[in-house]
C-alpha cells in the first residue's frame, strides 16, 4: 500500500510507489512493472491516480527549469510543484497565465486533469502546454509539440498515455495583480449581469453555499489593466481578509485589500506554507458552456437544500475554451461550478447522480480529477473526443498497463 490521497479519502491499493532519479531507471521501472500508473501530489479526490501495480512518481528525476531563447516558453519537470516553479519564473522574470486555487499541485498531475483557474481570457493550465516528453509502457521516451498529429488529445492524459517527464509551458512577463473582495452579492445581480461580473477582474470567483446570496466575489485585477470596480452589484467592499470558508482563519489565503503583489503571491487563494481549503474535504466540479451557466445555476440552487447539509462551500469561475480533447473545456468556453464538501462520503456519495442528473441537461463536463457519478455513456456525448482518445490510448498502451478500474469504466476499455 501506498498510503492515501491528500484528503485522506482514499487509500490507494497500489502495491508500491517507486520514484526513480533517472529516465534510465524510470525506463526499467516501467519495463519491470505489469500494471503501472503515475502519481503526482495525491491531490485528486478519485481513484485515477490508482493502480494495482506499482505508482511511479517523476519528482526525483533529474531537476529542469530552462528558458527559450526568445523567453515565450520554459521546459520543466513534470514532477514539480506549481510552488516551487514560480521561483523560478520569478527569478527569470517571467509567469505563466494563471494558477490554480492552490500551488501545492505537481504540473504534471494538473494538466492530466485539465485542472484551471478562473478569467474569461484564462484558459486551463493544460492549455499552456506547448510540448511534453512522455515515457509510454514500451520504456520508448517520445517528444511531442503543439501542431504534432494528436497533439490535443495527448495533454489532458487522465494519466493513461505514459510517464510524462518534462513539460514545456507557455509563459509571459511577470505581472502585478491586486485582490479586492466584495461580499453578498444579491443573487438578482448573478441572474442579471454575470457576464459582467466575470468580466469586471482578470481572474473572478463568487463563493457560496447557495443560500440567500453569494456569499464572497473574489476579484483578481492585473496592476496592467483597468481598476477593480468600487462596486459591484449590489455587494459589499470587503473590509478585512477572508477565507472562502467562513469559520476558517484567513491566515492561509493569498493577501487581499487591494494590495498589489506578484502574480504568483495573488492568483492561487491559498498560499503554499499552509493547508489549502480546509484539508478534510471532498470535492467535485462541473463545467459547462457559458450559455447555459445560468440555467445550471438554477438548477443547483432548485436542490440546494440537499447539498447543503454536506456542503462547505461552493465556488463559481470561468475557463477559456481551448482545443484539448479531455479538457473540460474543449472547444467552448466555460462556467464552472465546484463543490467542497464536508467529508462525508457516504451522503456526498448519494448526492453526486442526484447533482450530475441536476447538471446533465446543460452539457456538463465532470473535472477529472474531483468525485463525479457520470456514466460513460454520458461522458461520451459530453467529451465529443473522448472516441478519439480512447484510440490514442491503445495505440500507446495497447495491453492496457496504465489503464485502472475508473479510467477504463469512463473510458469503455
Ligand atoms: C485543496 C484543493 C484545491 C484544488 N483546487 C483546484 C482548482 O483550483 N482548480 C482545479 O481545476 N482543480 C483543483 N483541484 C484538483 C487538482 O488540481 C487535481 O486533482 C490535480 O490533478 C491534482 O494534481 P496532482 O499533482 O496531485 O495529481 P494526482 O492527483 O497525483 O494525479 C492526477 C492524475 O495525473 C496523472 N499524473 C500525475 N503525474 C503524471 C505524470 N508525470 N505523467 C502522467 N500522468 C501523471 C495521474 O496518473 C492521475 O491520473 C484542487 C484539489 C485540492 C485538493
Amino acid at each position: 500500500m501506498t498510503g492515501t490521497n491528500w484528503a485522506g479519502n482514499l487509500t490507494y491499493s497500489a502495491t508500491k510507489l517507486l520514484e526513480p532519479t533517472s529516465v534510465e531507471e524510470l525506463q526499467s521501472v516501467v519495463a519491470a512493472a505489469p500494471h503501472l500508473r503515475a502519481l503526482g501530489s495525491r491531490h485528486s479526490f478519485n481513484s485515477i491516480a490508482d493502480t494495482n501495480g506499482v505508482q511511479v512518481s517523476v519528482a526525483a528525476l533529474p531537476p529542469e527549469f530552462s528558458v527559450n531563447a526568445d523567453r515565450t516558453g520554459v521546459t520543466v519537470s513534470a514532477g514539480l510543484r506549481y510552488g516551487e516553479l514560480i521561483g523560478h519564473l520569478d527569478r527569470a522574470g517571467l509567469a505563466l497565465h494563471n494558477l490554480a486555487s492552490l500551488p501545492h499541485i505537481s504540473v504534471g498531475g494538473a494538466i492530466a486533469t485539465g485542472t484551471h483557474g478562473s478569467g474569461d481570457r484564462n484558459g486551463s493550465l493544460a492549455s499552456a502546454v506547448s510540448a511534453l516528453q512522455i515515457m509510454r509502457p514500451d520504456g520508448e521516451v517520445h517528444d511531442y509539440c503543439r501542431g504534432d498529429d494528436d497533439f490535443d488529445g495527448m495533454v489532458v492524459s487522465l494519466g493513461s498515455l505514459g510517464i510524462v517527464t518534462y513539460v514545456s509551458l507557455d509563459v509571459v512577463p511577470t505581472f502585478e495583480v491586486r485582490q479586492d473582495l466584495f461580499e453578498n452579492l444579491p443573487w438578482k445581480s448573478v441572474t442579471d449581469h454575470l457576464d459582467e461580473i466575470t468580466a469586471s477582474a482578470y481572474s473572478v470567483s463568487l463563493f457560496t453555499n447557495w443560500g440567500e446570496q453569494v456569499d464572497q466575489v473574489w476579484l483578481k485585477s492585473r496592476s496592467d489593466d483597468a481598476p477593480p470596480p468600487a462596486e459591484l452589484f449590489g455587494a459589499t467592499p470587503a473590509t478585512r481578509q477572508l477565507h472562502p470558508l467562513p469559520e476558517e482563519s484567513a491566515v492561509s489565503t493569498t493577501v487581499q485589500l487591494g494590495v498589489p503583489g506578484p502574480w504568483w503571491d495573488r492568483l492561487p487563494h491559498f498560499q503554499l506554507a499552509f493547508t489549502p481549503s480546509k484539508g478534510a474535504e471532498l470535492q467535485t466540479e462541473y463545467l459547462v458552456p457559458r450559455d447555459r451557466a445560468l440555467e445550471a445555476i438554477d438548477a443547483v440552487r432548485a436542490i440546494a437544500h440537499l447539498l447543503r447539509p454536506h456542503l462547505f462551500i461552493s465556488e463559481i469561475r470561468t475557463v477559456a475554451g481551448d482545443g484539448l480533447w479531455l479538457s473540460p473545456a474543449h472547444s467552448t468556453n466555460c462556467v464552472a461550478l465546484h463543490f467542497t464538501w464536508q467529508p462525508h462520503m457516504s451522503e456526498v456519495q448519494a448526492l453526486l447522480p442526484r447533482l450530475d442528473d441536476a447538471l446533465a441537461p446543460f452539457a456538463a463536463r465532470p473535472h477529472w480529477g474531483k468525485l463525479f457519478e457520470t456514466d460513460s455513456a454520458r461522458l461520451a456525448e459530453a467529451y465529443p473526443r473522448l472516441t478519439d482518445f480512447r484510440t490514442l490510448a491503445d495505440r500507446f498502451d495497447p495491453e492496457h498497463r496504465l489503464a485502472n478500474d475508473l479510467t477504463s469504466q469512463w473510458l469503455g476499455r
